[in-house]
């Protein structure tokens, strides 16, 4: 993905990505686990692993956070108002990170105006629900590109009727396994977002400074369709203070790697492969900071 859409970095060790499942919900979030996963595998990524592990610790159900540390004290105190649905497909390795922001974001909207659906294939078949609102004319895809139109630039009347809007939630690369090699992500007009602020999210290394988590899109997202930017604000919220409860922790902050590399702070090794170099280098001639 390029800009905007997309949590990005490590799966917890202790998964158990269920090939059984049953596709009904499976834990508060309301998310779907899509019949026919296999196991998501590799564990390339968890050299990103946040400080907490997944340990068994009791759970919130309302946040998804563990008791000690929930953030329900900077939820909204009911479900947020909004006339627009979000659609949230979610990779089955998101789905068990343990600082990830989509359980937040479910528990801050009416559950009918949430849902998650887990999963990286998604068909008419095994999703019906989720291909009608594909083919839904007023349903938005959330990923940037060269084929999507700015939201903030549309001249659409989004109060005049509900929409849906799908966004992928997984790293930047499952992100865009999953929205090109499922045509029904497709189907929808793809839009992204305009916007040039950071991501608050610091204690995940994001690629790029205007990367910003599935919690940010969101908000962003709901803030323009809805013509109301206190909706962004208390979204955020949440996001604010599970990084500044991380902070306090011992959780290093994350600049984006393009921060690291502009100002040669960048203390991982430099990749051997070529390929990476270059798409390193190009992060920090590309910027606009
Ligand atoms: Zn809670």
């Amino acid at each position: 993905m390029d800009t905007q859409c997309g949590d990005l970095s490590a799966q917890s060790i202790s998964n158990n990505y269920s090939t059984t499942a049953p596709p009904e919900p499976v834990h508060s979030t309301g998310a779907h686990r899509t019949e026919g996963d296999e196991n998501a595998g590799g564990f390339g990524e968890l050299t990103e692993l946040p400080i907490e592990i997944n340990e068994r610790r009791p759970t919130c159900l309302c946040c998804g956070r563990p008791q000690k540390v929930c953030l329900c004290p900077f939820m909204p105190v009911r479900p947020l108002e909004v006339s627009t649905c979000l659609y949230i497909v979610q990779h089955p390795a998101e789905e068990s990170r343990v600082l990830r922001t989509v359980p937040l974001l479910a528990a801050c909207l009416p559950p009918e105006k949430c849902k998650v659906f887990v999963g990286r294939r998604f068909n008419e078949e095994r999703n019906p629900e989720l291909a009608a609102v594909c083919r839904d004319p007023k349903t938005l895809v959330l990923y940037p590109g060269s084929d999507a139109e700015n939201l903030e630039d549309m001249k659409v009347d989004f109060s005049a009727s509900v929409h849906n809007v799908l966004i992928i939630d997984g790293t930047w690369s499952q992100a865009k396994d999953m929205f090109h090699r499922n045509a029904l992500f497709r189907l929808p007009k793809q839009v992204q977002l305009n916007s040039s602020i950071s991501s608050q999210y610091v204690i995940r290394t994001q690629p790029t400074n205007t990367c910003l988590s599935t919690l940010e899109c969101a908000a962003i997202t709901l803030s323009i369709m809805e013509k109301n930017k206190a909706i962004e604000e208390l979204l955020l919220r949440p996001l604010r203070a599970l990084c500044s409860f991380q902070l306090q922790h011992g959780a290093q902050v994350h600049h984006s790697k393009e921060h690291l590399l502009r100002n040669g702070i960048y203390d991982k090794p430099m990749p051997t492969n070529k390929r990476k170099i270059k798409r390193m280098e190009q992060l920090v001639s590309n910027s606009t900071l």
